[in-house]
């Protein structure tokens, strides 16, 4: 019988439940259970992949081509199992299923309501999860209790204790303790409403994780148990760690998973943390600073790169080197270049985006990083901005660009392909998903991944122009991936340079805090050589270390 795990939250939005929810996945995980995630969102939008990043944070891209909440790359990233579309619901398509069904006549005229036609449809949804390789799943429910749009999903939950049973359900709930400055004490009445809001629908928190600045007293502890009736057992706190990666071993410290075990009657089986303990250690030991500048349209909202900067930090972690990223407006890259505020750099990293706006700025810094011998990686827009950079100032195609961005340039070296034209349904035009690559035999990128057939992520419109593909063949800019067909260009590298490499794919969805993205440990190894000029010499690293596999 597949176990089910709720977890909801309240107070605040941003309380890290996504974390909570992942880092206890990862300790079920580490006890031999099988484990699977999901994120149900109370908003309205069909899917995250129309929403703003700059509000929104990054849309998640699944193998199966979902474009998901970020949270599911937390959930990847933690219990490092690949998700598919079906691990991520929003309001938006549970009501298009249901309308759906409605319209079709599958209700056989009966009135449509929330209560039962919404409520089964979410419980539908949750058990698209169960399957005979799964022992847990472990649901998140995006927003916070007292919310208009959760309601739904919070009857939906509380029913699902009674479908499957008691023993077969928990419900973690996610809390904060705030610090009141001028009494100077850490109160409790927030988690008391919150509770008190969960129970008038129905639901009884079997665990309440109380998210803190300063660990939490017992005599806290206690007051919650007896208010909220939660055994002191299930009162766990989780004060603000100094890496996300730490949360895991707080939350085991804390006994939230025997404590769930329990509730949900399975064996209390030994578990072994210490690979992940040997992480957190090389996080915490990392002190030498690389210096990567992210060169983004959205930088004041770092959640819109995301998986970006944690793959980043999965190469730091792997190299024992601490990641300080740089965040660059795109718009200011000339005026910076200008004033040689880019100089201290040890590397630069052009991340995927969308849209004209700071495509003139991306394309100086691939420039600036080419004729300066700057380690530099392309994302998805950044192999097309680096491509649009050669093409002007190598290949001498005058105006070279994307037709994304300008539909008359007389180079369009990045375009749609030919069977794309004439969708008018934007969302019709993406190449979503995972993609396979074969790469060239003796490539830095082969040599990277250390193998030639690779599977990447996709989400993106435009291509690489066949057209040009032999002025660049004639180049020292290597088309040294391709679509199995050959149609397609996957990944480009620049002989005589330290590390000027890019991908039409987005490497950082696969990245795992273990087991960095080829490309990205490959970057910041590059980074490292350049940033030993400017720092003591680097540790040596010993020869069973993660870091001496690589490069
Ligand atoms: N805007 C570009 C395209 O659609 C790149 C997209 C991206 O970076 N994800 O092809």
């Amino acid at each position: 019988m597949t176990k089910h795990i709720f977890v909801t939250g309240g107070v605040v939005s941003g309380l890290g439940k996504g974390l909570s929810g992942s880092s206890l996945g990862r300790l079920l995980k580490a006890r031999g259970l099988r484990v699977t995630m999901q994120k149900l969102d109370p908003y309205l939008n069909v899917d995250p992949g129309t929403m703003n990043p700059f509000e929104h944070g990054e849309v998640f891209v699944t193998d199966d081509g979902g474009e998901t909440d970020l949270d599911l790359g937390h959930y990847e990233r933690f219990i490092d199992e690949n998700l598919t579309v079906d691990s991520n619901a929003t309001t938006g398509s549970i009501y298009s299923s249901v309308i759906a069904a409605e319209r079709r006549g599958d209700y056989l005229g009966k009135t449509v309501q929330v209560i039962p036609h919404i409520t089964n449809e979410i419980k539908r949804r949750i058990n698209r999860l169960v399957s005979d390789d799964v022992d847990v799943v472990i649901t998140e429910v995006g927003g916070t209790v007292g919310d208009i749009e959760i309601l739904p999903f919070l009857e939906a939950i509380r029913q699902f204790r009674l479908d499957v049973g008691r023993d077969n359900v928990c419900y973690v709930h996610v809390t904060l303790v705030p610090y009141i400055g001028p009494s100077g004490e850490q109160k409790t009445k927030p988690t008391q409403h919150s509770v008190t809001e969960l129970r008038s629908r129905g639901i009884q928190p079997d665990a309440i994780v109380c998210r803190s600045d300063d660990p939490i007293s017992s005599d806290l502890r206690r007051k919650i148990s007896n208010l909220c009736d939660v055994p002191v057992a299930g009162v766990v706190n989780a004060a603000d760690a100094s890496s996300l990666y730490e949360i895991p071993l707080v939350l085991h410290n804390e006994g939230l998973d025997s404590y769930v075990c329990e509730i949900l009657g399975l064996d209390d089986r030994p578990l072994d943390l210490t690979a992940w303990e040997a992480l957190v250690e090389r996080v915490e030991q990392a002190s030498v600073p690389v210096r990567i500048g992210l060169i983004g349209k959205y930088v004041s909202l770092p959640d819109a790169y995301l998986s970006v900067v944690e793959s980043l930090n999965h190469a730091g972690i792997h190299h024992g080197v601490d990641i300080d990223i740089e965040w660059i407006q795109a718009e200011e890259v000339e005026g910076l270049l200008t004033a040689g505020r880019l100089r201290d750099l040890d590397g630069i990293v052009i991340p995927g985006g969308f849209g004209e706006r700071g495509v003139e700025g991306k394309i100086a810094a691939a420039g600036y990083a080419r004729e300066n011998a700057v380690p530099c990686l392309g994302l998805c827009l950044g192999m097309q901005v680096m491509t649009i950079e050669y093409a002007r100032n190598v290949l001498g195609l005058a105006g070279a660009n994307s037709s994304e961005f300008d539909n008359r340039t007389p180079h369009p070296v990045i375009d749609l392909m030919e069977s794309q034209r004439d969708v008018t349904d934007m969302g019709g035009t993406m190449r979503l998903g995972a993609y396979v690559a074969q790469l060239r035999p003796g490539s830095r990128v082969a040599r990277a991944y250390g193998e030639e057939v690779v599977s990447e992520r996709h989400r993106h419109r435009y291509e690489f122009n066949p057209r040009y593909r032999t002025r660049f063949e004639e180049s020292e800019l290597q088309l040294c991936g391709e679509s199995p067909d050959g149609r397609l260009v996957e990944f480009i590298e620049l002989d005589q340079h330290p590390f000027w490499i890019a991908t039409q794919a987005h490497p950082e969805f696969k990245s795992r805090p273990d087991r960095p993205a080829p490309l990205f440990r490959e970057f910041i190894a590059s980074a490292m050589q350049r940033a030993e000029g400017r720092n003591p010499p680097l540790p040596t690293i010993e020869a069973d270390s993660p870091a001496a596999s690589s490069s």
